[in-house]
């Protein structure tokens, strides 16, 4: 490995691009040219740095955890590295790490700032570098925020019917109840089953009763104004908010929803038609210092009324 720098060295830095050679060897001379093994650390996150390292040959790979977790970038020759904890004397934010036998070029910060003094063609290409440093760091700050909205929406779907599940039911009905008993407006809520479904499922198996419960939360969201909300509580059991109607009306709804179901055939994703599935319905309307859970207990009593009374059939709370 060669610790003296060349004027070939020189010539590939975007660094040094227009920069003159001449006017700028005097300074570059003088600084060591550091050889680094594979695998050697260069700078550590949270320590202090003073120099600018410029990469003469090899590679360098940048990770912000620990070395060897998720890369976040792979430097090459001609590339920079350390510029920022030089210009602003803070701790570097990153780890470096040779990837492969490599070559830098150490510039401690007093031949760092006599290069930007010296050479306008240096300070204009350490301007643009740090411009394209803050636009990958806002690109992947926007990669990370689709990606946190993501997450977020997947952890409140079912991934099975595409309904909202039961974590969001527990975040959005307390909220719906409270708008709605504040301003004095129906909230109805409809609980419901699909009937004898370990049966189904031992039947036909596993996967036919997925498709089943597809099935279902497609024609509950087919059947709803856009007002209504509706979410998969857990397992075969299922939940609709109905906005601003009292339960007169919502017990319209449960019933056609219930009559949709029973009516519709059932194929699996291979092709096989499947005896029609039924569900039970319990209808709850909102009341006066009701919290979610005591709206959803009177909407389970009465589901499993209608259990009880012979299922296939929607049946309402009891009148207070
Ligand atoms: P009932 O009419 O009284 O509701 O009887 P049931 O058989 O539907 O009720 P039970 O609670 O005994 O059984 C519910 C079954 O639902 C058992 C469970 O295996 C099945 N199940 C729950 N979640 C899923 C699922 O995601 N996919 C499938 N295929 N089956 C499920
Ligand atoms: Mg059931
Ligand atoms: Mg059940």
């Amino acid at each position: 490995m060669r610790n003296k720098l060349s004027k070939a060295d020189v010539k590939n830095l975007f660094i040094l691009r227009r920069v003159s050679p001449d006017a700028v060897m005097d300074v570059l001379g003088s600084c060591p040219v550091v050889p680094l093994k594979r695998g050697q650390i260069l700078l550590r996150a949270g320590q202090s740095n003073q120099n600018l390292y410029l990469i003469l040959s090899g590679k360098l790979t940048v990770f912000l955890e620990y070395p060897g977790s998720d890369p976040v970038a792979v430097l090459d020759q001609g590339e920079t590295v350390g510029e920022l904890s030089v210009i602003d004397d803070s701790p570097t934010s990153a780890y470096v790490v040779a990837v492969e036998e490599s070559r830098v070029l150490e510039l401690d910060e007093t031949a760092f700032w006599r290069m930007i003094s010296e050479s306008h063609a240096f300070a204009c290409n350490m301007l643009l570098l740090l411009s394209d440093r803050m636009r990958s760091s806002d690109e992947a700050l926007l990669k990370n925020i689709h990606l946190r909205k993501r997450f977020q929406r997947d952890a409140m779907v079912d991934s099975l019917t595409g309904m909202h599940n039961r974590r969001w039911l527990d975040i959005q009905l307390p909220r719906l109840i409270d708008r709605h008993v504040r301003s004095e407006r129906p909230l109805c809520v409809i609980m419901y089953d699909v009937d004898n479904f370990k049966k189904f499922n031992d039947s036909y198996g596993h996967d036919a009763g997925d498709d089943v419960l597809a099935q279902v939360a497609r024609s509950t969201l087919l059947g709803l104004r856009p007002t209504d909300l509706s979410a998969r509580f857990g397992g075969e059991e299922f939940v609709i908010m109905l906005a601003s109607i009292n339960i007169d009306l919502a017990w319209i709804v449960a019933e056609r929803l219930r009559k949709n179901i029973a009516s519709e055939r059932v194929v699996t994703d291979d092709g096989r038609e499947l005896p029609p599935i039924t569900i039970s319905l319990g209808i709850a309307q909102s009341r006066t210092g009701d919290t979610a859970d005591s709206l959803l207990k009177r909407a389970d009593t009465a589901m499993y009324k209608a259990k009880e009374t012979g299922r296939n059939r929607s049946c309402r709370e009891e009148q207070p």
